[in-house]
């Protein structure tokens, strides 16, 4: 039987990711500090004797006995509001933990991917984003703390692979969702989705202009799996080309989660991209990938599993 490592395995891509693996026959060893991701998101997981979840810290050290074939690094606060609160923490699992992710693949021998994303490319002045775009990210400005952590993940995967002879692979993740995001966690759909089922207003930043692709979660676990199985160093953006302005996502959402909420507008926090659309032209050439689920599918998805959520919330809460 393959084995498979996942660091992260308690988010949100990291535990869809647990389940794959498990579909695909892999034992897989779920590492987690539970910092932003949670033991629910992996629970019904448990039962199967092919997964294990082990609490761990990867920015301490990384340790597991017996063979492994394929690393998977996914750890790292992903949404704005968790690495602004947590700035030292992305940093350090960006930087120390993806060197201890790699350390161990490279003790087992086994490929490893890192879940860099398309945050590298900050505010992007070309469009849509290649991987050969080397992007225009603030240094010193709030998002830093990310792109940069995750730039010198990438830097630092590209050494292991020239000076260790790690078998190692990148894929620039756009935005993806679906359920077990936290509807606390900031990122637009999840926000816009509890908003609408709230019944609150719908908070969009700025005037709504600036633009995301989204992709549904399956999709990305997907070309994730693709890229363990291929192997090409990448980068590889793995992402939705179809491109879509803010608001009128507010808008689709309210209309699919039949909600009466009105679409406010907030302030436009500093250093947020304007536009983000990847070309997938590299992942529909090494990995034959391209997103297969429509948006609005997936979002009637997530809303169905974000109505479901927020009743179990607050009946718990009630109880
Ligand atoms: P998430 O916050 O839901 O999951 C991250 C997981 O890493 C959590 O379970 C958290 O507890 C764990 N973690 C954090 N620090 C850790 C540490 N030091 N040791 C062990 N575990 C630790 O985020 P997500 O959206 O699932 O993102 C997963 C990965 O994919 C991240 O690396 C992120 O940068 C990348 N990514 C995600 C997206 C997206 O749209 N969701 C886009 C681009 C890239």
């Amino acid at each position: 039987m393959r084995r498979a490592v996942v660091t992260g395995g308690a988010g949100f891509i990291g535990s869809h990711l647990c389940e794959r693996l498990l579909d695909e026959d892999y034992e897989v060893l779920c590492l987690d500090n539970f910092l932003t991701g949670r033991p629910e998101n992996v629970a019904h997981l448990t039962g199967d004797p092919g997964f294990r979840l082990i609490r761990c810290d990867v920015t301490d050290f990384v340790h597991v006995s017996g063979p492994v074939d394929v690393v998977l690094h996914f750890a790292s606060p992903a949404s704005p509001i968790d690495y602004l609160q947590r700035p030292i923490e992305t940093l350090e699992v960006g930087s120390i933990g993806t060197q201890h992710a790699l350390g161990l693949a490279r003790e087992k021998g086994a490929r490893f991917v890192l879940a860099s994303t398309s945050e590298v490319y900050g505010d992007p002045l070309v469009h849509p984003q290649p991987e050969d775009y080397r992007g225009n990210v603030n240094p010193v400005g709030p998002r830093a703390v990310y792109d940069e952590a995750k730039r010198f993940g990438e830097a630092i995967t590209t050494a292991y692979r020239s000076y260790h002879g790690v078998d190692t692979g990148i894929v620039r993740i756009f935005n993806t969702f679906g359920p077990r995001l936290r509807p606390d966690d900031g990122r637009a759909v999840p926000t816009f989705i509890r908003q609408a089922l709230e019944e609150q207003p719908i908070v969009v930043a700025g005037d709504g202009s600036q633009t995301r692709s989204l992709c549904y979660v399956d999709d990305t676990v997907e070309g994730i799996v693709r890229m363990a199985h291929a192997d090409h160093p990448g980068p590889v953006n793995l992402g939705n080309p179809h491109e879509l302005a803010i608001v009128d996502l507010a808008r689709w959402i309210k209309d699919l989660a039949g909600s009466p909420s009105e679409i406010a507008f907030g302030p436009l926090p500093q250093d947020d991209p304007q536009v983000r659309r990847p070309d997938i032209s590299r992942a529909r050439d090494v990995l034959a990938w391209e997103p297969k689920t429509p948006v609005e599918d997936g979002l009637r998805r997530t809303i169905d599993w974000f109505r479901r959520a927020l009743a179990q919330q607050v009946v718990q809460v009630g109880s």
